[in-house]
Parts: structure tokens; C-alpha cells; sequence
């Protein structure tokens, strides 16, 4: 299980976000909806640290536990630990243009976790065939469509074999032609148990994954349930609102 209490996030004066507590069951996808600018993203990236929080904390239990409570000025270490223990997959995927799809994927195991190299290697191999794509491993991001490169930055995520799985609008600059292989993709780790949390406009993937669905607005959770139970009778007027905008 990961409890994350009580986050906050400012830039400058604008306060993002005001207070966030989530707890992600293991094996639970939780997905996180919201108007734009409410800070799903901030959020999300305030999981793995790529945003600090002035305040909150985070709290793995399991074999290997991990606390972080941000306000205390975490180690470098512990910040290394959380972001081992969270793979990010990005909007735009954020893959190295100058290395391969199978390069891209060993670059964490290899360089970071010193993972021996032929081990990284099959491994990713392994993953590239659980996204489809055995047969891309020698190509360049500039020869892969985007829905291609997105699953090639999900095995990357999969890559140090995180705990948990965070992804940032995953679809939302593909074609949407693109769309549906990579939701399906995440479908499939839902199924395998990985416990994930995606910030998505995607309503259907949210009604048939997810086992959470989270409204924030304005920096703050609003509501949160099951995703029959939300779209069905949303309890807030702000989901109310925001589940009319999109419908
Ligand atoms: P959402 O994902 O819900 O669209 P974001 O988390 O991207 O929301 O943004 C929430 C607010 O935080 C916005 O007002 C945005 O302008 C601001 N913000 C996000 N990242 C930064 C940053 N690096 N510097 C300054 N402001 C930021």
C-alpha cells in the first residue's frame, strides 16, 4: 500500500496544490481526472519527486518500506529509492532521439541501476515483446509511429521494475488512430496487478480499469470512488460540473 498525505505544491504564488491525501491500494489503478490547470500532473510528478512538495509525505509499506516526508529535506538516497519505486511514462514519452527503442529501455537498468548488459538487454527485449513491438527493438523514435514510441516509453517505465506505474496523460498527443494500442497496453498490465496511477481524459479506459477515479479541481481531491459510482451519481457540483464539460 502507498499513503500520500497531505501534499502541497506552490510555484511562486500560485498554490497547485492544496492538501492532496491518496492511499493506492497495491494492485489498484487509480485514475485522475480534473480540469485542466486543477494540478494532476503536478501531482503525479510530485509522486516520483520530479516536483518537490514544501510539504506532505509519501509512505511505502511492503518488504522494502520507504517514508519521505518532503517538508524534512529527504536524502538524495531516499529521493533515488522513490524514483525506483515509480516508473513515469510522459505525455510527450521523453525518449533519447539518438538511441534505439531497445537502448531507450536499458539506459535506467544499465546506467543507473548497474544492471549487467546482456541481462539488461534480454529483459528488454522481453519487454518490447509485452508491448508489442519484438520487432522495433534497433529502431530510431523518429522511425516509430507515436503510439509506438509511447508503448517503447512504457517498457522503459517497466524497465527498473517499479512498484508503481505513473502515467501522465499517456495518450494525449497521439493520433487518435494511435490511441487504443496503447490504452490497450496499460489494460494489460491493469490485468497483470500492477498498481498504477494515470492522469487521463480517457472516460471509457477510467470506467472499464479503474478500480479509483479521483477528481481534483483546483488543487484539491474533490471526490473520489469507484468509476461506476462517480459517473453515475457524482456526489460534488464540481464533478458535476466537470463530468457534464466532458460529456
Ligand atoms: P493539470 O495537469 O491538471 O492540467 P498542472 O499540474 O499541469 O495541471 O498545472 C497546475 C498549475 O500549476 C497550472 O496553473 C500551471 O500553470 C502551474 N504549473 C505547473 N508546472 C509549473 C512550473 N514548472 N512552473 C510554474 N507553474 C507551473
Amino acid at each position: 500500500m502507498i499513503t500520500v498525505s497531505n501534499i502541497h505544491k506552490t510555484f511562486g504564488n500560485n498554490n497547485v496544490l492544496r492538501g492532496i491525501d491518496l492511499t493506492i491500494q497495491n494492485g489498484q489503478v487509480v485514475v485522475i481526472l480534473g480540469p485542466s490547470g486543477s494540478g494532476k500532473t503536478t501531482f503525479l510528478r510530485c509522486l516520483n519527486a520530479l516536483e518537490m512538495p514544501e510539504q506532505g509525505s509519501i509512505a511505502f509499506d511492503g518488504v522494502a518500506p520507504l517514508y519521505i516526508d518532503f517538508a524534512a529535506k529527504p536524502s538524495k538516497k531516499d529521493i533515488l529509492t522513490l524514483r525506483r519505486k515509480s516508473g513515469m511514462v510522459f505525455q510527450n514519452y521523453n525518449l533519447f532521439p539518438h538511441k534505439t527503442a531497445l537502448e531507450n529501455i536499458i539506459e535506467g537498468p544499465v546506467f543507473v541501476q548497474k544492471k549487467d548488459l546482456a541481462l539488461a538487454k534480454q529483459e528488454a527485449k522481453a519487454l518490447l515483446k509485452k508491448v508489442g513491438l519484438e520487432d522495433k527493438a534497433d529502431l530510431y523514435p523518429f522511425q516509430l509511429s507515436g503510439g509506438q514510441q509511447q508503448r517503447v516509453g512504457i517498457a522503459r517505465a517497466l524497465a527498473i521494475q517499479p512498484e508503481l506505474m505513473l502515467f501522465d496523460e499517456p495518450t494525449s498527443a497521439l493520433d487518435p488512430e494511435l490511441v487504443q494500442d496503447v490504452l490497450n497496453t496499460m489494460k494489460s498490465l491493469a490485468n497483470e496487478g500492477r498498481t498504477m496511477v494515470v492522469v487521463t481524459h480517457e472516460i471509457k479506459f477510467a470506467l472499464d480499469v479503474a478500480d479509483v477515479v479521483v477528481v481534483m479541481d483546483n488543487g484539491e481531491i474533490v471526490e473520489q470512488g469507484s468509476p461506476q459510482q462517480l459517473f453515475s451519481t457524482p456526489q460534488h457540483e464540481r464533478t458535476k460540473r466537470f463530468l457534464h464539460q466532458i460529456r
